[in-house]
């Protein structure tokens, strides 16, 4: 039997397959540009014997047909990864925002979609392309169980202090106002392997998302106890296009001084800020060149983005009365030097001592950068949310649901 993981959004899907009791995919793909004529699919196979990149250019009018084309080619005889539908015996489906009821992975009932469908307000952008995927999958794979797993469930054990905002209660208590975190299944998972490599289930650590979205968490024992992002994914750090923390009179300035309507003003914050904002880019590997061609807007960019994660680096030291390992997961978090480096920089009164060779090396799998004499291990773990997800479901199986 297999294991299928699902990331389905406004329009895209990603998708991998496990066996069973593997934890190697044996396939994965992308399906792009759902809605429109120019759709992409992109299918990739693992197997020794028939390990290729398949690239499909074709109308994917919605998710139903994204889906259709997906379990069309898992069965496609040349390169059939499966028989029949019914190998499949789980989904595992990525949730953005399972809100304050829905805290661990989930077999999905006619209750659970409910309460993903309740969160549409609060997590607009993501929630109803989830609940697309998971009917699609309902209707195509009628045999296999649906688990949802949520981006936000690892952030639940935050205490109050750290996830309410100092507004009149009323608006936790009636509208659901309040931290709720992202990237959750990221840093649980860089969190557990590091508590692994430590061998030290009570390890203190920093967990440091950078993608194209950047968050970070305070993990005590596994726990996790503060996080930057909050209501949205748009607080906290700097991004590729969002602004992360702001003044909120910024927004008030605009709107009554400028004229800016709320949508202007979304779309200024997701959308045209953070790196793009400040250099014109928004992808890493852009800046780094320009930085290091001396560009004045990229060395700024890259001074501010590292600026504010070692703000929440102290922050967080502080949460948690000592850090024992520093860890940067993620497209940036994993790849790119620069910003390791900046972060650590002028850290050793924490403990914090990167070793700039060890730092430049581009190896796979966990890393650890930490220079002798270093109190607090850097550690890069890569993260693998499919992975995650994959072994939610399994443990959840193996549970009897
Ligand atoms: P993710 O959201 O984890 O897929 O991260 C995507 C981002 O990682 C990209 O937009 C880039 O900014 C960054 N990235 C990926 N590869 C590299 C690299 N080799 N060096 C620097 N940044 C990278």
């Amino acid at each position: 039997m297999y294991i299928l993981v699902i990331n389905s959004g406004s329009s895209s899907i990603k998708y991998q397959l496990f066996l069973q009791h593997s934890d190697q995919p044996v396939c994965s793909g992308l399906i792009e540009r759902i809605g429109q004529d120019n759709g992409l699919i992109t299918h990739e196979i693992f197997r020794a014997d028939v390990a290729q990149t398949l690239k499909l250019e074709q109308s994917i009018k919605d998710h139903e047909t994204g889906m259709q084309a997906m379990a069309g080619l898992l069965t496609r005889e040349d390169i059939a990864m499966i028989d029949n539908a019914a190998q499949i015996g789980t989904i595992g489906h990525r949730v953005v925002h399972g809100g304050e009821t829905l805290t661990k992975p989930t077999v999905i009932t006619a209750e659970v979609k409910e309460k993903i469908m309740a969160l549409y307000a609060l997590a607009p952008l993501h929630n109803p392309g989830h609940i697309k995927g998971i009917e699609v999958a309902e209707k195509l794979f009628p045999a296999a169980t649906q688990i949802a797993v949520f981006d936000t469930a690892f952030h639940q054990t935050l205490p109050e202090r750290a996830f309410r905002y100092a507004i009149p209660d009323k608006f936790y208590l009636e509208d659901g106002i309040r931290v709720y975190g992202f990237h959750g299944i990221s840093h649980q998972y860089v969190a557990g392997a590091a508590i692994t490599w430590l061998k030290d289930p009570g390890a203190k650590l920093i967990t440091i998302h950078l993608g194209n979205g950047c968050s970070m968490a305070a993990v005590s024992g596994g726990r996790c106890i503060d996080t930057s992002m909050g209501l949205t994914p748009l607080d906290g750090l700097v991004m590729g296009t969002r602004s992360g923390a702001i003044d909120p009179s910024v927004l008030l300035y605009l709107q009554q001084q400028k004229g800016y309507t709320a949508e202007q003003l979304t779309g200024l914050l997701n959308k045209q800020s953070g790196m793009l904002g400040l250099t014109g880019y928004n992808d890493m590997r852009d800046i780094s060149r320009l930085y290091h061609e001396n560009d004045p807007a990229a060395k700024l960019a890259y001074e501010l983005y590292a600026y504010r994660i070692k703000k929440f680096i102290g922050a967080y030291t502080a949460a948690l009365n000592g850090l024992d390992a520093l860890v940067f997961t993620a497209g940036v978090g994993e790849n790119d030097a620069l910003t390791r480096e900046l972060v650590c920089r002028d850290m050793e009164f924490l403990g914090i001592n990167i070793d700039i060779a060890k730092n430049q090396l581009r190896e796979k799998g966990l890393r650890d950068l930490t220079a002798g004499g270093g109190r607090t291990r850097i550690l890069v773990i890569p993260t693998n949310e499919e992975l995650a997800i994959a072994r939610e479901c399994r443990r959840l199986g193996a549970e009897g649901h």
